[in-house]
């Protein structure tokens, strides 16, 4: 009676096929003689019309699909109560068999986010946070009748979609926005990270690392909110993710170097070695020389900073105590100081003791604190910088002209010299505006009654030019490059005649 084919032959044509085979069928006829050959053609049960009541036809279906369970032919779905999309584990599982049925198939890997989801609960209440998620759930299961797919709810307010490919995902986080536009409540957005790298050999929770990498990526981002998938960029996390882990084992093991870059003198006829700059240096086991910019950055966002600048400033105060025994000479060196432990209560006793440790004055260890570290929590870094001041510590407002310091902040910041950012470096020849700047940072400082340190100087014209407009200090490979401390040693033998004897 069925139409296209009958009964029969759909229980045949099922039993030929691997993938349907598998699927208990229950067969409900009136032909009462059908039903040992129904059985026989593989059907599960038979239910005889006249058919009984509506809840024993569903008792007799939840038996079959429990049997079928027991035997793992097949999978009920677990699902999460809020959204009705399945629970992480049944995705995975789900996913994966997905991947072996149909290995042609391209499928895209997407993390859909809510970004603050916690302060919204927090705001507005739990009841509000999950209405949102519920909304959300239903957008997902809309999307997921437009594109063959499926989707779970993987953490609290993370959901992931499994779909067939599309070129273009724009569209499908701008309808689930909308679906969010309306709560009764606060604004909700959404970020959306994508993996499309049809790498059916990558397992189905590496592809899902990856969409959640970039989905990270565009965190808080509310203008670009849907970030793809890229390799370079998955390499640096993993990398970054690998240093931030063998930091500590590094400053055991002494991986880490102290360079030293000298500062010279050029206000008087010739250039005198007046003191130098110490900069880490990391050399890597396996990666070779890590550059600070890559590593800094990382140790400044977890708060290990601080054990590894004390290693500079231990390193730095035990040479500045070395060279004045071996050489006689009295050669302060700048370390740098960032904002982690600008704010640090220990500051003063960090320092003091190191200092006490080497016998060195306070004014030998100079400090170079970046122009933004002042601008940022002004009142709180003008404090501090005050009492490290008052306690014989000199202070170099570092890259300076990056920040926002006006000229009024200026002139109630306490600093012992400024240092300019070698940006102004590489315009100076070719653009006269930087050159005309420049000037105006030597007046500054000039009413500051600071001296100007150049950093950054390669070239003889850039030289020529500073001295030109009475700048003080300069450092730059046009001296020399960040040097070991050995080779910056050899260099303090040499100059030593024109430097300040103890
Ligand atoms: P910075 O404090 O502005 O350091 C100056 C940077 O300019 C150094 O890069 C130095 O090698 C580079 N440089 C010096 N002369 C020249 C030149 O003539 N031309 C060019 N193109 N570059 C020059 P480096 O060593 O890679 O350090 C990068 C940044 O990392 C530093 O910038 C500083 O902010 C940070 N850093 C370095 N060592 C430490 C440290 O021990 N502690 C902390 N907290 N930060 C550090
Ligand atoms: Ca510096
Ligand atoms: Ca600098």
């Amino acid at each position: 009676m069925m139409p296209v084919m009958d009964g029969k032959t759909v229980l045949k044509r099922m039993r030929s096929r691997d993938l349907l085979s598998q699927i208990p069928v229950i067969v409900l006829t009136s032909e009462t003689d059908a039903e040992v050959e129904s059985l026989q053609m593989g059907a599960a049960d038979f239910i005889k019309k006249p058919y009984d009541m509506p809840a024993v036809i569903m008792a007799r279906v939840n038996r079959t699909v429990e049997l079928a369970e027991d035997r793992h032919i097949i999978d009920v779905a677990e699902t999460d109560d809020l959204t009705g999309l399945y629970n992480r584990e049944f995705f995975f599982e789900y996913a994966s068999t997905m991947d072996e049925r149909y290995p042609g198939t391209r499928m895209d890997a997407i993390v859909v986010d809510m970004d603050h989801f916690h302060l919204y609960n927090e705001m507005y209440g739990r009841e509000a946070g999950d209405e949102a998620l519920r909304r959300l759930g239903a957008g997902l299961r809309e999307e997921l009748q437009r594109i063959p797919g499926i989707g779970c709810r993987y953490g609290a307010d993370t959901f992931f979609l499994y779909s067939a490919h599309v070129e273009d995902h724009t569209a499908v986080l701008e309808r689930l926005m909308r679906g969010l536009s309306n709560l009764e409540t606060g604004v909700i957005h959404l970020r959306m990270g994508v993996c499309t790298r049809d790498d059916k050999a990558q397992d189905i929770i590496g592809r899902f690392d990856r969409a959640r990498a970039a989905c990270n990526r565009v965190r808080g981002d509310y203008l670009k909110p849907l970030a793809y998938y890229d390799e370079n960029l998955y390499r640096n996390d993993i990398k970054s993710h690998q240093l931030v882990s063998e930091m500590k084992d590094a400053i055991r093991t002494r991986q880490f170097m102290v360079y030293y870059q000298p500062k010279y003198r050029v206000s008087g006829d010739k250039p005198v070695l007046c003191s130098a700059e110490a900069l880490v240096r990391w050399k890597h086991p396996d990666m070779g020389m890590i550059s600070p910019g890559v590593f800094i950055p990382l140790f400044e966002s977890n708060g290990m900073i601080r054990e590894l600048d004390s290693f500079v400033w231990r390193e730095t105060a035990e040479n500045i105590a070395r060279w004045r025994s071996l050489y006689g000479v009295s050669l302060p060196v700048s370390v740098n100081m960032s904002r982690i432990d600008l704010f640090d209560g220990e500051l003063l006793t960090r320092l003091d003791s190191i200092c006490k440790n080497n016998g060195l004055a306070h004014n030998m260890l100079v400090l170079e604190i970046t122009e933004s570290a002042y601008t940022e929590d002004m009142e709180q870094a003008i404090s501090v910088i005050r009492q490290l001041r008052e306690n014989g510590y000199c202070i170099e407002m570092d890259d300076f002209g990056t920040g926002y310091s006006s000229l009024n902040m200026l002139l109630k910041m306490p600093v012992d010299a400024i240092k300019v950012d070698r940006d102004f470096m590489r315009t100076i020849s070719s653009d006269s505006h930087d050159n005309w700047l420049i000037k105006i940072i030597v007046d500054i400082a000039g009413h500051l009654g600071v001296p100007t340190i150049f950093e950054g100087v390669e070239e003889q014209p850039q030289l020529d030019l500073i001295r030109q407009m009475k700048g003080d200090i300069v450092q730059g490979y046009y001296f020399s490059r960040p040097l070991p401390a050995d080779q910056f040693e050899e260099l303090i033998q040499k100059e030593r005649g024109g430097m300040t004897q103890c």
